[in-house]
């Protein structure tokens, strides 16, 4: 038998048979795994509340046979209120654990991308940041950590300074007018991914989505995308701008 104790990230829950739910996790020093939570679809289910996607939560596990752990104690670490009383934090919060869950990696433990995730609940749980960008900037952010981050101050194919006019993800970033493929990119767009990439992250999720913003999620999802080479249906179904927040 096989304990194991963490924190971690849940990313998703499906149904299982009648009334069990898998939960996937992402740990922090475990990388991803499967909670096989038994009658969780049950209202009396003590640990259904705690496994909900989205959840930060300490868990206590045993591995049972095959893939799957069951739970013995689950705590949030963190409530997550702010996160939840809006469709727009939601929606950017499951952009983003999509994205982590098509990480191919079962059993490979990563703590950056621990701390990527975890540090993207708590922003999208802090009034003081605008979640529109949040999913854009994660994606560039696991990028960078893979290694892969996309070359935006100089033209990727000759190396020349500027003119930069266009992104092509495939490509691996910045393009000058004689060497152009993929989308073109305006100034703002590039300004704005020069920040996000650059240490400026805080303060432009502070600001109201600025100039070149719905530009920067696309290239973003692109990004991501040619990365995993997979459509990703959460990330592209995200409203692109300030969706309405909801009362609670
Ligand atoms: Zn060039």
């Amino acid at each position: 038998m096989r304990e194991l104790r963490d924190d971690a990230v849940v990313l998703r829950t499906y149904k299982s048979g009648e009334s069990d739910r898998v939960a996937v996790l992402w740990t922090r020093h475990h990388g991803k795994v499967r909670v096989l939570a038994k009658g969780i679809r049950k209202s009396t289910s003590r640990l259904g509340g705690n496994l909900e996607a989205l959840a930060y939560v300490d868990v206590d596990l045993v591995k049972t046979r095959g893939d799957f752990y069951i739970a013995r104690h689950v705590a949030h670490r963190e409530r997550l209120v702010t996160l939840r009383s809006s469709y727009g934090r939601i929606n950017a919060g499951y952009a983003v654990v999509e994205v982590v869950d098509a990480i191919p990696s079962e059993d490979v433990a990563d703590e950056g991308i621990f701390e990527l995730v975890a540090r993207v609940l708590l922003t999208l749980d802090d009034e003081a940041f605008n979640p529109a960008l949040v999913p854009a900037s994660f994606y560039f952010k696991l990028l960078a950590h893979d290694g892969s981050e996309p070359v935006v101050d100089r033209c990727v194919n000759c190396e020349r300074a500027g003119p930069l006019v266009a992104f092509d993800a495939q490509a691996g970033g910045t393009l000058c007018p004689d060497c152009r493929s993929g989308t073109s990119i305006s100034p703002e767009a590039l300004l704005l991914v020069r920040r996000i990439l650059g240490g400026g992250l805080a303060a432009v999720l502070r600001e109201e989505p600025p100039a070149g913003s719905g530009e920067v999620m696309a290239l973003a999802l692109d990004a991501i995308e040619a990365h995993f080479g997979r459509h990703l249906r959460a990330a592209r179904s995200t409203p692109p701008l300030a969706p309405p927040s909801v009362g609670r």
